[in-house]
């Protein structure tokens, strides 16, 4: 890939973002935009269409009529297969040119996201091209004189609202299987990450997907998803965000069709530390990667370090190592290790927790400020806070920023009652070279992805979800189509 061209694409301007309805670019019905501001140096980068519940309700209908007249959800399997295929070649052709584009939206390190956008959005698509026609029904053993068949049909038309980290891999984790399985669709980008995402719609309709089968509409969540949430007419609600707007999904499903909702939401993931562990150099620098690339603005971030105190403070100087070592900042530079945060607001946030850790005496043990604000952008220097007890809040709530809690404990009981002890259960890590251990902690913690010996990584083949408070259903893997196909059972007397 010829890295030399980023420069040139920073500079390209970026033209006034429109929503993608029923296969055509179309302002909001009102005519409103939102202003598009880059987290490199807080520049306005373009405008996005603002959308209204009018836009919402038209893009829920075209995507009710593309799915109920069969264009797409009626295509031989096959064929389905072919556009999809067409589509994620497309999307790898222009990864750089995405990736850039992303960068300069929503801040991510331009080496991260060429990896873990367009090229993981370009795998994922596949991934679920390939799948899509060995999916079959069953045949039920049934008595003599009689034969159950179990379909497995598409559920029709799903809202998709994601949020502004990785929205090209996390969309991908949605399109892909709902696409493949026949569904249409409704995507709501986040305020901050829309812009790719409209992109690779386009790309979809170039690869010869229907008009109507994928709809994007931009705006404000409380505007444009809820209305989707509130809709009479989408089938199925799948959502990455936070527990708060979770909430408020759930809610609206049951106040209007009881449409399903899969929740992806965040987590306080426990990193656990035991003095066997089998390489404490690798832990430490692969423990710094897990929370702080990208900022800290990851879903499994391993934001709670919990490490056994014979080795704690010598481990904890090797992180703190690791993390002033980072080098932070402008984020299309590909020696970058993080870039900006993605807001203000989120560098507020993060600065916030930090604030009040060292009010109530915490150790900063690095960072701990903002830094760069001459930029203009959203950076923070990554930060380790020790001594955090349990039940403070950096303990408790998820930053999404490059803020990691250290806290000490002396027995496998301890770890586990402390890695237990939040209302989140989507991942953790363990770090120990006692196999037993290892497996009897993946059995006792309580979250959906559980490391050992390494921190993040894991790849489409293994699904990600969360328990407890961080979601239900899952992401990625083949589990992934249970979210977009229905069982329907036909039962004959021969
Ligand atoms: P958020 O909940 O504020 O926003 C997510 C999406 O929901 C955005 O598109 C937003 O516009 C929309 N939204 C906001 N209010 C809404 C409302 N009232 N009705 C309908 N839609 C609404 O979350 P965020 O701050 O953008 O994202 C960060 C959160 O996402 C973190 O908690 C993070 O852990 C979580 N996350 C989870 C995963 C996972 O796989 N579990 C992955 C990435 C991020």
């Amino acid at each position: 890939m010829d890295l030399s061209r980023i420069a040139a694409l920073r500079a390209t301007p970026v033209p006034p973002a429109l929503h993608l309805i029923d296969g055509a670019s179309c302002p909001a019905s009102d005519g409103g935009t939102m202003t598009a501001r880059s987290p490199i140096d807080g520049s306005a980068l373009t405008t996005l269409a603002r959308g209204t519940v009018a836009d919402a309700d038209a893009a829920v209908a075209a995507a009710r009529r593309a799915f109920d007249d069969g264009r797409w959800s009626g295509l031989a399997p096959a064929e389905r297969k072919r556009i999809l295929l067409r589509w994620a070649d497309l999307i790898e052709a222009r990864a750089l040119d995405l990736a850039v584009l992303g960068v300069r939206e929503n801040g991510t390190e331009i080496a991260m996201a060429l990896k873990a956008e367009p090229l993981s959005a370009a795998a994922t698509i596949r991934y679920y091209a390939e799948a899509l026609d060995k999916i079959t029904g069953e045949i039920a053993a049934t008595p003599p004189g009689t034969l159950g068949l179990v379909h497995r049909e598409p559920a029709g038309v799903v809202a998709a609202i994601v949020p502004w980290n990785f929205p090209l891999m996390i969309g991908a984790w949605k399109l892909g299987p709902a696409l493949a399985a026949g569904c249409s669709v409704v995507l709501k980008p986040a305020e901050t990450a829309a812009l790719t995402l409209l992109r690779i719609a386009e790309l979809a309709l170039e690869a010869g997907l229907p008009p109507g089968v994928l709809n994007v509409v931009t705006g404000e969540g409380p505007v444009v998803g809820a209305a989707l949430a509130a809709s009479m007419d989408v089938d199925v609600l799948v959502f990455t965000g936070s527990g708060a707007t979770g909430r408020k999904l759930l809610e609206a499903a049951a106040r209007s069709n009881l449409k399903r909702v899969y929740l992806e939401l965040g987590g306080k993931s426990p990193n656990i530390v035991f003095a066997d562990a089998p390489d404490l150099d690798e832990a430490a620098q692969v423990s710094a990667a897990g929370i702080f690339r990208n900022a800290g603005q990851v879903c499994i971030a391993g934001s709670r370090l919990l490490v056994e105190r014979s080795v704690h403070d010598a481990f904890v100087e090797k992180l703190a190592a690791h993390a002033a070592a980072l080098r932070v900042g402008d984020p299309l530079d590909p020696a970058t290790g993080a870039g900006a945060l993605n807001s203000e607001a989120q560098l507020a946030r993060s600065l916030g927790f930090v604030d009040e850790a060292r009010a109530q005496g915490r150790r900063i043990v690095t960072g701990g400020d903002r830094i760069l604000a001459e930029t203009g952008g959203y950076y923070m220097a990554p930060t380790v806070v020790a001594d955090v007890r349990p039940d403070d809040r950096l303990a408790r709530e998820e930053v999404f920023g490059p803020v990691l809690a250290v806290t000490p404990f002396d027995t496998e009981d301890e770890a586990i009652a402390l890695a237990n002890g939040t209302d989140y259960g989507l991942a953790a890590a363990v770090w120990t070279g006692n196999l037993g251990r290892a497996h009897r902690m993946v059995r006792r913690l309580r979250a959906g992805l559980v490391h050992v010996n390494t921190y993040g990584g894991s790849d489409l083949t293994v699904p990600l979800g969360g328990v407890k408070q961080s979601g239900n259903g899952h992401d990625k893997s083949l589990h992934a189509f249970d979210k977009y196909l229905d069982l329907k059972t036909a039962w004959i007397k021969l």
